[in-house]
């Protein structure tokens, strides 16, 4: 059945849509909490949640309610040329927690459109196309958004319409920040940034785009404050900040609510997707009133922010605040971090245990060095699958574990993966 589905899948999608666990690869027919089950039968605790994107996790009550309300209505879509309630309302929600003042927020489908509507309303704000990215980022597949993306095997085409420079990732397992304190990566990095400005650039660059935690990336980051350090120098020059909080907001990281918010730091601009339509297709930049309203004519997404994706988008957050989800991110989180960092001390092959909340990345490397393993990794990763658990792959090597396990994750979960995770690390480390 599966097998039918993938040839299927093969002979009519591009051949890098490409499903995981190749020949063996999974239909998930139905879920429920944090659990799916596919067509075979076989259920699975789910640590990946669509790439971060089940934040709830699979049929949660509030959330098909609030779109079956919409639905009965018979108003699927109306576009932004008539008022849309659950729009507004949920744009009023994200202001409010956005921690920008009079914020405005601009509904798009994709955090590809979010990225490239904040770098057009940065490079139309400061009449510029020049614009800094970081290293190892992932940022979306539109041209745009592609040129900011620092990761060769996402970034598939070399036509910008921006001039981008660069600026060092947090990777400090190898590379020119290796091994360095906090302290010392911090002035470094500022450094950097100083002798890019002055070298790469012609000076009057529009932004600097970030993500407080790399996804794609492999969970990289730098240290607490960096943010905010680099945008001390950025206001010397005038350049906004925008925070690509489309992995790390609404309290994944749990410690915070959004990412930027361990670097004491106010970006000028946020963008968001995945998690805050819970598997329906919401986006968007929330941002400085000034900024979005400088855009000087007509711009408009048919689709974004629609009557059922904000009604969906509108019950997750609520769901997000009531339940306090985000100490729950840090209390499941905390467990899995411990255990799997008790796991890598008695481990050759698990470099590197990062990440903070349920953003949980393990760099699998050769035993002893920080030489990427992936053939080690997926080991690990298929194991993890005969276990019963789904995680994902990511980093600039292939060879970094990733967990985006859902916000509502429970204590007794979170012990259950770990336990599996453990499991298939010794598994592959013996074989
Ligand atoms: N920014 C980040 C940080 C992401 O992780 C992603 C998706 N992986 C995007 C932007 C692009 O989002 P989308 O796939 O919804 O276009």
């Amino acid at each position: 059945m599966t097998d039918d589905l993938l040839a299927r899948h093969r002979a009519v999608l591009p051949s890098w849509v490409a499903p995981y666990y190749g020949a063996d690869a999974i239909e998930l027919v139905s879920g429920s909490g944090r659990h799916v089950t596919d067509a075979s039968g076989r259920t699975y605790l789910d640590f990946f949640g669509g790439v971060l994107t089940n934040m709830l996790g699979y049929d949660v009550a509030e959330i098909r309610e609030a779109v079956e309300k919409q639905l009965a209505t018979g108003i699927v879509h109306s576009s932004t040329l008539y008022l849309i309630r659950q729009q507004v309302e949920l744009a009023e929600k994200i202001a409010r927690v956005s921690g920008i003042p009079d914020a405005r927020v601009f509904f798009t489908n994709s955090g590809t459109e979010a990225n490239e509507a904040a770098l057009l309303f940065a490079t139309n704000a400061r009449r510029s196309n020049q614009v800094l990215a970081i290293r190892n980022s992932y940022h979306g597949r539109s041209f745009g958004a592609m040129a900011v993306t620092g990761h060769r095997s996402w970034s598939v085409s070399g036509l910008s319409p921006l001039t981008v420079s660069w600026l060092s990732s947090g990777d400090r397992l190898r590379g020119r920040m290796t091994g360095l304190s906090d302290a010392d990566f911090v002035d470094a990095a500022v450094e950097d940034l100083r002798e890019v400005i002055a070298t790469t650039t012609a000076g009057d660059i529009a932004a600097l785009i970030a993500e407080p935690i790399q996804g794609v990336g492999g969970f990289v980051h730098g240290p607490d404050g960096l943010l905010g350090a680099l945008k001390k120098e950025l206001d010397n020059h005038g350049i906004l900040l925008i925070a690509d909080e489309v992995q790390t907001g609404w309290g994944r990281t749990g410690d915070h609510f959004w990412g930027y918010q361990a670097h004491d730091v106010q970006p000028d601009l946020i963008t968001f997707a995945k998690g805050i339509g819970n598997g329906f297709a919401l986006a968007g930049v929330v941002g400085r009133a000034d900024l979005l309203d400088a855009v000087p004519g007509t711009s408009f997404s048919t689709f974004g922010g629609n009557p059922i994706s904000t009604a969906a988008g509108s019950a997750v957050l609520d769901y997000v605040l009531d339940h306090d989800l985000q100490a729950n991110a840090a209390r499941t989180g905390t467990i899995l971090l411990d255990g799997l960092r008790a796991v890598a001390a008695g481990s050759a092959i698990v470099a590197e245990v990062r990440g903070r909340g349920l953003m949980i990345g393990l760099e699998i490397c050769r035993p002893g060095t920080t030489e990427p393993d992936t053939a080690a990794t997926m080991r690990i990763f298929d194991e993890c699958r005969r276990g019963g658990l789904l995680v994902g792959k990511g980093g600039l090597y292939g060879n970094v574990l990733r967990m985006g396990p859902p916000l509502t994750l429970t204590e007794d979960e979170a012990r259950a993966g770990l336990a599996i995770l453990t499991e298939a690390i010794r598994t592959a480390e013996g074989s």
